[in-house]
């Protein structure tokens, strides 16, 4: 049973968001609304993400929580990766965010108050884009590490061993387009609202730089999801190469036993932890 107290609550925290909400339509033309605003919420939760694992190097209480410690990162790295985000966008993300206005246009999808769906049906949204975005990129990542397509498509990426969150989008740009359809799959099946459109470009961008953090932090809730891959997940496959090719969910690395040097790797460190508490 709600409290007096917290349905009160929850109809100011209501009423303020629809506010804003309604403010900000009405703030200026429909097309700026949606191009930049698009932008600038791609650009400010892409840096805030990235903020935590970037803070990171600079605790040494954190250190023990880094993933490969034997390749902290540098300045030079990070400096690279930064560069290389700034030109996507011009190079992606400006003319992305004008798709997004004339795919809201041209698909009628609706921007008003009235049509924004409830907050638990805009979870499941969320979470069937999550489900198409983690199948295509699983079958896509693994076709990418074909000898053929992979110094075309992927070695970018895999510039760095070790991965550290603003390197999550260090990538060629036909990487970023390829994985990018699962991004716009999601979008078409399960957003029918601006809304929703902006939560998955926030939700993926938080998913993205998590696993890139470099650091599998006790506090990470992810721990707590079956079948959630973790930084520690896909930090095996920037270090073995190999393997681990989801990087949401773990279901398809295990039902095609691409998951088996990890699960490997694994067993090999809790048996020399055993040796070290045994001697
Ligand atoms: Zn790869
Ligand atoms: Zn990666």
């Amino acid at each position: 049973m709600e409290t007096l107290g917290s349905l009160l609550q929850h109809n100011l925290l209501q009423e303020s968001f629809r506010d804003a909400w309604t403010r900000l339509l009405e703030s200026s033309a429909k097309f700026h609304v949606v191009t930049w605003g698009t932008l600038l919420l791609y650009l400010s939760s892409y840096y805030l993400a990235s903020l935590p694992g970037f803070i990171y190097q600079f605790i040494p209480a954190m250190k023990k929580y880094k993933i490969q410690q034997d390749k902290p990162e540098t300045w030079e790295d990070q400096w690279k990766c930064f560069k290389m985000t700034f030109y996507h966008i011009f190079t992606l993300h400006i003319p992305l965010s004008l798709a997004v206005y004339f795919y809201v246009e041209y698909a009628n999808l609706p921007c008003d108050w009235n049509s924004m769906p409830r907050w638990y049906s805009a979870i499941l949204q969320i979470f069937g884009c999550f489900l198409i975005q983690d199948a295509w990129e699983y079958f896509m990542h693994r076709l990418m590490h074909h000898k053929t397509l992979y110094p075309y498509l992927h070695k970018v990426h895999h510039d760095f061993q070790a991965p550290f969150s603003i390197q999550a989008t260090y990538a060629g740009q036909a990487e970023i387009l390829i994985f990018g359809a699962g991004f716009s799959f999601g979008t078409f099946i399960f957003c029918h609202h601006l809304f929703s459109l902006w939560l998955w470009v926030v939700a993926r961008i938080v998913q993205n730089t998590h696993v890139h953090s470099g650091y599998d932090v006790p506090w990470d809730p992810l721990r707590l999801v079956p079948f959630a891959a973790t930084s520690r997940f896909h930090d095996f496959h920037h270090m073995n190469f190999h393997g681990n090719y989801a990087a949401i969910f773990t279901w398809w690395d295990e039902l095609f036993g691409t998951d088996k040097e990890y699960e490997n790797y694994n067993a090999r460190g809790r048996q020399k932890e055993m040796k070290e508490h045994d001697n």
